[in-house]
């Protein structure tokens, strides 16, 4: 038979359909990052009956600006390579929902995954690959003002401060990256970083050292975020002498790591302290039926390629159980 690229990926091109609450499908995959979308993929190639459940397509790779670690692009933009992502979903009938976050997810036999608008969505087995997102600081202030000058993502919101001042929290590599993208259009960038130095990787402090309107405060605290409509100053508190300063800002972002979306799995399958799902090397939780994969889980360096590569293995294991199942 010939192999012909063109007539097997635009044939069966069909699109999504809405998730049916009513079926019990043989998969369920939370997540529309990297990692549950190449699940998906996986899934639909195997002609396993899916349903995809997405909160915000593309998970983090949406919110990065520029690639350049993803093999047979030497550079990417992060939106790009979703809708790259999307459009390989897309060619499969899968059942799809976006916009929706996971709630909790319950296992008696059948896997339920309850939504926040109430609708429950059924699998013979579930992949949990839900990702993670922005760590908050937790101070007054933060919650209060996040859209009114606190920020978590550059790639959104930088552009809304151009010309203007801002601090960036952090000093590895979310906060060196931040910075570069914000020291293209904002007037000053004042990095904040807890320790002595920045622990981004050296190829991003090089870049970020080719502006010269950045300017760093080491072993320093944010205490707290002021302003009333909008952010008006940064309260910091130094590590060493405990003294406090304030910095006057028209914007935070805060770019202090991220934290695994697990809190809905809690009490059903087992977790690190960090919150992190325990998987074996084939994606499998301690949990018969439940996979999980990309950086929710404990796989070590968490990258676009790697997700993508868990999401193929939670996807084959997933089948596989299916198999031995009937
Ligand atoms: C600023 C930044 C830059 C980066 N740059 C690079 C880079 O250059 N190269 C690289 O290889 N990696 C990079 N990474 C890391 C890379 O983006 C991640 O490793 C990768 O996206 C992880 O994929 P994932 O599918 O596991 O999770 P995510 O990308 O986090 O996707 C998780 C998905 O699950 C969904 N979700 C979460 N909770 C729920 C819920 N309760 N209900 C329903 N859906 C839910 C989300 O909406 C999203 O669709 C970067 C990360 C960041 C933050």
């Amino acid at each position: 038979m010939d192999f012909n690229l063109s007539t097997i990926s635009f044939l069966s091109e069909k699109n999504f359909r809405p998730v049916d609450p009513e079926k019990v499908y043989d998969v369920v995959i939370i997540g529309g990052g990297p990692a549950g979308l190449t699940a998906a993929v996986y899934c639909m190639r195997k002609g396993v009956d899916t349903a995809v459940i997405v909160n915000h397509i593309g998970g983090q790779v949406a919110e990065t600006s520029s690639i350049e670690n993803y093999m047979g692009y030497r550079y990417v933009n992060g939106v790009e390579l979703v809708e790259k992502f999307r459009e390989q979903v897309q060619q499969f009938s899968i059942g799809y929902d976006e916009g929706n976050a996971v709630e909790t997810i319950e296992d008696d036999g059948i896997k339920r995954v309850m939504l926040t608008d109430g609708r429950i969505m059924k699998g013979k087995t579930l992949i949990i690959a839900s990702g993670k997102s922005w760590r908050k600081l937790g101070v007054p202030g933060e919650q209060r003002l996040t859209g009114k000058g606190v920020a978590y993502c550059t790639i959104c919101d930088a552009p809304l401060f151009a010309g203007k001042k801002v601090v960036v929290v952090g000093g590895g590599n979310s906060g060196i990256e931040a910075a570069i993208d914000l020291a293209a259009v904002a007037r000053e960038v004042v990095v904040v970083q807890l320790l002595e130095k920045l622990t981004a990787d050296k190829i991003l402090q090089d870049k970020l050292s080719g502006f010269n309107n950045v300017s760093f405060i080491f072993s320093s605290i944010v205490k707290e975020i002021t302003g009333d409509e909008k952010v008006k100053s940064v309260v910091l508190e130094n590590t060493g002498s405990h003294e406090i300063s304030e910095v006057s800002t028209d914007g935070v972002f805060v770019e202090i790591g991220l934290d695994p979306n697990s809190g809905f799995a809690k009490g059903v399958v087992e977790m690190n302290k960090y919150g992190e799902i325990v998987v074996d090397s084939a994606c499998r939780t301690g949990r018969d039926g439940i996979f999980a994969a990309g950086d929710v889980t404990t796989v070590p360096f968490k990258q676009i390629i790697i997700a993508g590569g868990e999401g193929a293995k939670a996807a084959l294991s997933a089948c596989e159980y299916l198999i031995n199942k009937e």
